[in-house]
C-alpha cells in the first residue's frame, strides 16, 4: 500500500509565515507595476530630475581656402514638454492659456495641426489640410483617442471638444475669450493627434528671437522648453551641392543603427556628401542638462551633468571657385551642344546632351579640387525644389562624378600603350601598318575609325591619330591578363578611395565576362584595348588614371579632406596624401603619354588652339546605334603635371565636345585666357 504522505501539523507557523511573505511582496509589486511607479515615486520624494540631451555644436565645412561652405545657424523653438505640462484639463487650459498671452503680446502664434479654419462659433473643416494623408491620419488617431465619432460637422465637433477639454464653467458658460479658447482647442487638439509624449515634445513656435525666448522664461510659463535648432547656412549657394551634402532627420531605416552610437531620436545628422563622410568628425557629443522639478511641473533648479563637445571643423580639399567655374562651363557646354545640334539640322549630333561630370584632380597628392555633376541643384532651396529634382529624368540628384560609370572609349589607349611598353610588345618607335581593316583573326575582323587606315603609324602618333589598328594589334601582342595588370595598377576598375560613396566601374577581363555568364574571346581582348568591350569607369577614375600615369607611377587615394580642426581653430589635423599602390611605369612609357597627348591635343580641332602647354586625350564612346558619350581627359601644364582633368558628356556626339569645359576650367585654374594665354597679372 502506498504511504500517504502525512500533513504534519508542526509546519503550519512556517507556512504562514510563507504565505504573508508572498502576499506581501506581491502587494508591493503591484503598488509600484500597475498603480503606475509615478505615485510611488512621489511618496518617496518631493522633486525630481529629469534628463534633457543638449545636442552639440556641429562642425562647419569649409573649402581648401577657408571659404564657409556650409555653416551653422541656430534658431530657437518652443516646445511644449509632456513632463512638465499638467494633465489634469483646468491646469493644462490655464498653462496654455498664459503661453498664448505672452505669443500674444510678441504677435506670434502658436503653430497647430487642427484642419479648421475661422474662430467659434463662424468655423470650418480646412477641406484641403483633411485632403492629406497626413491630416485625415492625425484626425483619425484624435477621434479614437477621445472616442468621438467620425463624420461630425466642424462646429459639433468643436462643441463637443469643449466639453472634453472642460472649456466650459458648471453654468455652461465659456471661461476664456474666443481667441485664447480657439488657440487653447487647436493646441489641445494638435498634442493628441501627433503622439504628444515623453520624449517627443510639440514644436510649438519655430524660430523665434531672443527677446520672446527672454519673455517665455520670464513668465515662468510650465510646460514649455527653448529648443536650439541647427540648421545650416551655405556660403555658396547653388555651388558644389553634391559634395557639401545635405543634412537633416535621421532617415527612417536607419533609427536604431544611430540610437546605438548615442544619437538622440531628433537628431540632425549628414545624409550625403561630406556632410555624411565627416559626420563622425562633424557631430561632436551631445552633453545632458538636467532640471529638479516638483510634483507641479515646476523647475525649480538645474544643472549641466555633462557639457556638449561640439563637432571639428572640415576644410575640403574643393577650391569652390574653381568648382563654380566648372559647373558653369560644363552647363554652358551642354546648352551649346545642343544649340548647335539643333542649329545643324543633324540628326544624333548632340540635340539629346542633358547631363555630365567634370572633376579636377591633384596629380601630386590625390586630392580633389572640384567635382561638378550636371545638372546639379541647389541646398538653399532643395526642400521646396524635392519634387521636382527626384521626378526629373535627367537625375539631378546623381552624383556623375564618382557614383556614374562610363566607358572610356579611346582615353583608354593611354592603358594599353603602358601595357604594351612596359611588357616589351612594341617600343615608341613600333611601326604598324594600318590598313583599315584588321585581318589578324578570320572570324572578327574590326576596323579602324578612319576607314581606309592611317598607314604606317609609330606609338606616338597613333595616340595622337588615337588609330584603332594600332592598339587592337598593341592589345593582341599584350594580351588581356598582361594589359589587365597595368590597368588595376593605374586604378582602372578600382576604388579611388575618395570618401563618397562611389562606384567600382568595370574592367573588362575574362573574369568579369565569366561572371556574367559567358566566355572571352581573343575579339574582347581587341575591344577592351581600344576603351570597350565592359570597360566602364568613374570620371574621376579617369582622372585619378590619368594622374598615375603623368606623376611617375604613384595611385594616390582620392580624398576631399584637406584637414580638421576644433571650433576655435586650433588642434589642426592635416589629412597627409596617402599612396594606395605604384604603377610598374618607366620614364620612357610616362614620356610617351604625354607626347601622345600633347600630339592628341595639337590633331584635335577642339584643342589645337589653346596656347597653354597641356596633354589631352579624347573618347567619344558609342552607348546606343544612335547616341555617342563626349569623353576627354588632360593634365596640365606639360612640363610638371599638377592636375589632372576628366569630363564626360552624355550624348555629346564627340569626344571633341567635351574640351570646352576642361580648356575652360584649366584657364581658370592658372589664370589664362580662354585661348590659354596667360593674363597680365594686376599685382605686382
Ligand atoms: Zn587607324
Amino acid at each position: 500500500m502506498q504511504k500517504k504522505r502525512k500533513f504534519n501539523v508542526r509546519y503550519i507557523p512556517l507556512y504562514v509565515l510563507y504565505a504573508a511573505a508572498c502576499t506581501f511582496f506581491f502587494v508591493k509589486l503591484v503598488n509600484i507595476q500597475i498603480t503606475g511607479a509615478d505615485r510611488y515615486v512621489k511618496t518617496m520624494s518631493l522633486t525630481h530630475e529629469r534628463e534633457v540631451a543638449v545636442q552639440s555644436m556641429r562642425g562647419e565645412i569649409y573649402d581648401r581656402n577657408g571659404v564657409p561652405l556650409a555653416i551653422n545657424e541656430y534658431k530657437q523653438s518652443i516646445q511644449l514638454d509632456y513632463a512638465s505640462l499638467p494633465t489634469d484639463d483646468k491646469d493644462r487650459n490655464e498653462t496654455l492659456a498664459s503661453i498664448i498671452s505672452v505669443l500674444d503680446k510678441w504677435e506670434r502664434e502658436a503653430e497647430t495641426v487642427m484642419p479648421m479654419t475661422g474662430v467659434y462659433p463662424h468655423i470650418e473643416y480646412d477641406n484641403e489640410e483633411l485632403k492629406s494623408q497626413l491630416g485625415k491620419n492625425r484626425m483619425y488617431k484624435f477621434l479614437i483617442y477621445h472616442n468621438i465619432k467620425s463624420g461630425l460637422s466642424c462646429i459639433d465637433l468643436y462643441e463637443e471638444l469643449l466639453n472634453e477639454f472642460a472649456l466650459l464653467d458648471v453654468d455652461g458658460e465659456h471661461i476664456y475669450d474666443p481667441h485664447t479658447e480657439d488657440m487653447i482647442v487647436r493646441i489641445r487638439y494638435s498634442l493628441d493627434a501627433t503622439d504628444f509624449a515623453p520624449g517627443n515634445p510639440y514644436p510649438l513656435c519655430s524660430d523665434i528671437d531672443l527677446k520672446l525666448a527672454t519673455a517665455i522664461l520670464e513668465n515662468g510659463c510650465k510646460g514649455v522648453f527653448l529648443k536650439k535648432d541647427c540648421t545650416r547656412a551655405y556660403g555658396v549657394p547653388g555651388v558644389g551641392s553634391n559634395v557639401i551634402g545635405r543634412i537633416g532627420k535621421i532617415p527612417e531605416g536607419k533609427m536604431e543603427e544611430y540610437l546605438e552610437k548615442g544619437y538622440a531620436y531628433d537628431a540632425v545628422v549628414g545624409l550625403d556628401g561630406a556632410e555624411a563622410a565627416f559626420e563622425d568628425v562633424l557631430r561632436g557629443e551631445d552633453g545632458i542638462t538636467v532640471y529638479v522639478e516638483d510634483d507641479y511641473g515646476n523647475v525649480l533648479d538645474s544643472y549641466v551633468k555633462k557639457e556638449p563637445v561640439p563637432g571639428r571643423n572640415v576644410y575640403l580639399t574643393i577650391d569652390i571657385k574653381l568648382q563654380e567655374a566648372a559647373e558653369k562651363a560644363l552647363g554652358e557646354q551642354i546648352r551649346r551642344i545642343v544649340y548647335e545640334a539643333r542649329a545643324s539640322g543633324i540628326e544624333n549630333s548632340g540635340e539629346k546632351a542633358n547631363s555630365g561630370a567634370l572633376t579636377v584632380f591633384s596629380a601630386k597628392t590625390g586630392q580633389v579640387l572640384a567635382l561638378a555633376s550636371y545638372p546639379t541643384y541647389d541646398l538653399t532651396t532643395f526642400a521646396d525644389d524635392y519634387s521636382k529634382l527626384v521626378s526629373d529624368p535627367a537625375k539631378p540628384l546623381f552624383d556623375r562624378t564618382v557614383s556614374g560609370t562610363y566607358q572610356p572609349g579611346s582615353t583608354f589607349k593611354l592603358a594599353t600603350a603602358i601595357a604594351g611598353l612596359m611588357s616589351n610588345t612594341i617600343t615608341q618607335y613600333t611601326s604598324i601598318n594600318d590598313t583599315g581593316k584588321y585581318t589578324y583573326y578570320s572570324d572578327y575582323q574590326p576596323s579602324c575609325w578612319l576607314k581606309n587606315g592611317h598607314g604606317e603609324l609609330e606609338l606616338i602618333d597613333a595616340i595622337g591619330a588615337s588609330c584603332n589598328y594600332y592598339f587592337y594589334e598593341t592589345g593582341r601582342r599584350t594580351g588581356i591578363d598582361e594589359m589587365n595588370k597595368y590597368c588595376s595598377q593605374l586604378g582602372l576598375g578600382e576604388y579611388t578611395g575618395i570618401e563618397l560613396p562611389e562606384s567600382k566601374g568595370i574592367l573588362a577581363s575574362p573574369g568579369y565576362k565569366e561572371s556574367i555568364g559567358q566566355r572571352w574571346n581573343p575579339g574582347d581582348t581587341l575591344q577592351a584595348a581600344i576603351g570597350q568591350s565592359y570597360n566602364s569607369f568613374t570620371p574621376l577614375q579617369l582622372s585619378s588614371y590619368i594622374a598615375s600615369a603623368v606623376n611617375g607611377g604613384t595611385r594616390y587615394k582620392a580624398t576631399l579632406l584637406l584637414k580638421t580642426c576644433n571650433y576655435s581653430g586650433a588642434d589642426v589635423q592635416t589629412n597627409s596624401p596617402q599612396v594606395l599602390g605604384t604603377v610598374d611605369i618607366d620614364e620612357t612609357a610616362q614620356d610617351c603619354v604625354k607626347r601622345g597627348m600633347k600630339r592628341s591635343k595639337e590633331l584635335t580641332s577642339s584643342t589645337k588652339g589653346y596656347k597653354f602647354p597641356i596633354g589631352t586625350k579624347t573618347g567619344t564612346a558609342q552607348t546606343s546605334k544612335t547616341n555617342n558619350n563626349a569623353v576627354l581627359v588632360a593634365f596640365a601644364p606639360y612640363d610638371d603635371p599638377e592636375i589632372t582633368l576628366s569630363c564626360v558628356i552624355e550624348n555629346g556626339a564627340a569626344g571633341g565636345n567635351a574640351a570646352r569645359p576642361v580648356l575652360d576650367t584649366i584657364s581658370y585654374y592658372f589664370n589664362l585666357d580662354k585661348n590659354g594665354n596667360r593674363l597680365s597679372s594686376t599685382e605686382d
